[in-house]
């Protein structure tokens, strides 16, 4: 079936204030160090992939452009060491901040075998970025752009709203901008923070923004965009392989620091994650040992998936696609009373217009704007 990949780099210019991801403020003598712990990291975890097939390697973070590319390389270079195999159709995705790839170091990146580039510049409007505490600036992101394009590359754009003093008029404006650029795949992020998060002063009111769902969602259809999931709008064929491959359920392997991952052996499903600061990552290496198994793991952060922890996954990844999941295999994975607790359910969710039922179940409009409710109601007990 094949495994997707992540490398997680998680150094940042900033440590912005709404960010929930694992990073460190980017100091370029920690690099080395970081990129050896990965490479020891790789050699430890390569065989507890069932399949080296590779479809896809994301590399995320952080601002993983902000490494040399020769250290993205000699990482690339490191799971072909271990066998992985990267099939001839892979995507190689590089996460990118405005203004931190030039025409040097974005040559190497495609001579490496980069081809998808993933943009973190979430707003064109320089007093809306200064507000939320990024150094880049709309010109910076523009020039970025305009590289990407210059060599008609295919990347993706990271739009962050519902931002503390943005209108719709501003928002409007940063689609209608952002369209102006053709990028293939935009993702789409409503800012999510504690209650009482200093960003939260000034934000648009609950109408305002549920009318920027919408419009969001209106827009990017007129300008020919697939809502394929929840927060992904994409052209046609321009879909991240490597999300849709864990959306529906596909093996992947996470390495550095905060890395998650899930993997299958023969019937039996793990899934589990790395420590959320490099030190305590570091540690967790020190007590792996060659040829140990996934199985032996620490239990603190790994678990063997039982059959309805699974079946929990395939609800709730598949609700967030476009397309939905099978009633049909969920209900034949399930016992009769599960069935019949599940179906009742279902359908006063689809009575009260949270979801459609077709040959699949998905989420409606209304559905989408409430999907932590429609998941809870779903969610299958042991
Ligand atoms: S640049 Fe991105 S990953 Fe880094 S701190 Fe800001 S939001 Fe988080």
């Amino acid at each position: 079936m094949a495994i997707g990949l992540y490398v997680h780099i998680p150094f940042c210019i900033q440590q912005c204030p709404y960010c929930d991801f694992s990073t460190e403020i980017n100091q370029q003598e920690n690099h080395h160090n970081y990129i050896e712990l990965l490479k020891k990291e790789i050699a430890l975890k390569s065989n507890w992939a069932a399949d080296k097939n590779v479809r896809s390697l994301y590399f995320g973070g952080g601002t993983p452009s902000l490494v040399q590319p020769k250290y993205i390389l000699s990482l690339i270079k490191e799971f072909e060491k271990y066998g992985f195999y990267f099939l001839e159709d892979v995507e190689i995705t590089l996460e990118i901040n405005p203004g931190t790839i030039s025409e040097e170091s974005l040559g190497e990146y495609l001579q490496m075998g980069v081809n998808r580039f993933s943009v973190g510049a979430q707003s064109f409007n320089d007093n809306i970025l200064n507000k939320i505490g990024r150094k880049h600036s709309a010109q910076d992101t523009v020039k970025t752009l305009d590289l990407l394009n210059k060599h008609k590359l295919n990347y993706s754009f990271d739009l962050l709203f519902s931002l503390p003093g943005q209108s719709m008029k501003d928002l409007a404006l940063d689609l209608a901008t952002l369209n102006s650029f053709s990028p293939k795949h935009i993702s789409t992020y409503y800012l999510t923070i504690p209650q009482r998060h200093s960003l939260n002063l000034n934000r648009p009111d609950e109408d305002t923004e549920l009318e920027m769902f919408d419009f969001i969602e209106d827009k990017l259809d007129s300008y020919g965009f697939n809502q394929y999931e929840i927060s992904n709008h994409a052209l046609k064929n321009f879909e991240s392989k490597h999300n849709y491959h864990t959306w529906l359920g596909g093996q992947y392997l996470g390495i550095g620091m905060s890395a998650h991952s899930f993997i299958e052996h023969n019937d039996d499903k793990f899934r589990f994650w790395n420590p959320n600061t490099t030190n305590a990552w570091e540690k967790s290496l020190e007590v792996l040992k060659p040829k140990m198994k996934v199985s032996d793991q620490s239990p603190e952060r790994f678990e063997k998936l039982t059959k309805i922890d699974h079946l929990n996954d395939f609800v709730h990844t598949g609700l967030r696609l476009k397309e939905g999941f099978s009633e049909k295999k969920l209900m034949e994975s399930l016992d009769k009373e599960k069935q019949n607790e599940w179906i009742l359910m279902a359908n006063s969710m689809v009575e009260q217009k949270y979801l459609l039922r077709d040959e699949n179940i998905s989420l409606t409009k209304k559905g989408k704007r409430m999907l932590n409710f429609v998941l809870e109601k779903l969610f299958i007990s042991k």
